[in-house]
């Protein structure tokens, strides 16, 4: 198969020198491999999205010298593939619908003594696993697997393993407000586009073993992942468009791509934007080519 990455921004806004990492580096780990890179833009949460960012963020990579190697593609229009891998789930048994507000499952959590730490998301108490009991669906769920610790691999971050039951339990496909979730679009596209190897923030980390137990659930090939280093703000927490991230100068492209590169341990490059991510191409594949990823 021919190796293909991909960026999936969310058109929340434009690029910042956060999400510029995870662009450039997917795209370098494409061109290092000789292979594709593609941009998908993920609007599938539709009230985060930003009228008009979309088409800057790819004026924005543009400008830095990435454009996509087929029709960008946006999840918004995508919904009958997530339709169809949720209904597949379901025939199965390995999805089911939910009726909890969220305030039924804290308090079927505080009813069975279990605490949450302040800010963690809950843990889905497995409510609805048995059926409905005459509720009204709200929202549709994956069955976790009895089996549900992923171990997995990342090139920069090493051995990971997750228990998913533990941490996540069984979470969300199809949410209440009837949007797609992330884990369930993300999975049926790169699947789709036969993307072969993600590359993005590591802030994305901690999703990839839902992802991967969902790409079990529907019987999909599972990508390579590379989770690059966040880029922090000032207050230290992850840059984001929520805490007033820059969006990126796009008369200084080049500027813009040497601290990108600074982050994922390139060495400085001079000259235009072509002769510097050439450079940088080099350095990527030398790194992937002693095996470690080790300067990202
Ligand atoms: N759309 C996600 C974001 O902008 C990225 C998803 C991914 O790369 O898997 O944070």
């Amino acid at each position: 198969m021919k190796p293909r990455g991909r960026f999936a921004p969310s058109p929340t806004g434009p690029l910042h020198a956060g999400s510029l990492v995870a662009a450039l580096a997917s795209w370098l780990d494409a061109r290092a491999r000789g292979g594709e890179w593609w941009v998908r833009i993920e609007d599938v949460d539709t009230p985060r999205c930003v009228a008009g960012a979309d088409a800057f963020i790819l004026q924005q990579l543009a400008a830095c010298g990435m454009s996509s190697d087929a029709p960008v593609v946006w999840q918004s229009k995508r919904s009958a593939l997530y339709q169809a891998a949720l209904d597949r789930l379901l025939t199965t048994g390995q999805a089911y619908p939910c009726a909890c507000s969220r305030s039924d499952i804290e308090a079927a959590l505080a009813a069975a003594g279990r605490q949450r730490e302040r800010h963690q998301a809950a843990v889905y108490p497995g409510t609805c696993r048995q059926g409905l009991h005459g509720r009204p669906a709200r929202a549709w769920r994956l069955r976790l697997p009895e089996a549900a610790t992923v171990h997995w691999h990342d090139a920069r971050l090493g051995e990971q393993v997750q228990d998913v039951a533990a941490e996540v339990g069984d979470f969300v496909l199809r949410r209440a407000d009837g949007l797609w979730a992330y884990q369930l679009a993300v999975v049926v596209d790169d699947a789709d586009q036969g993307i072969t190897h993600v590359v993005r923030g590591a802030d994305l980390a901690d999703n990839t073993p839902r992802q991967i137990l969902l790409q079990r659930a529907l019987g999909l090939p599972a990508p390579a992942y590379h989770h690059v280093p966040l880029v922090l703000g000032a207050n230290g927490e992850k840059l984001s468009k929520q805490n007033g991230a820059a969006a990126l100068d796009l008369t200084e492209p080049l500027a813009a791509l040497q601290a990108a590169a600074a982050v994922l341990g390139l060495p400085p490059a001079g000259g235009s934007v072509a002769e510097a991510l050439a450079l940088w191409v080099q350095a990527w594949r030398r790194q992937w080519q002693a095996g470690a990823g080790a300067a990202t």
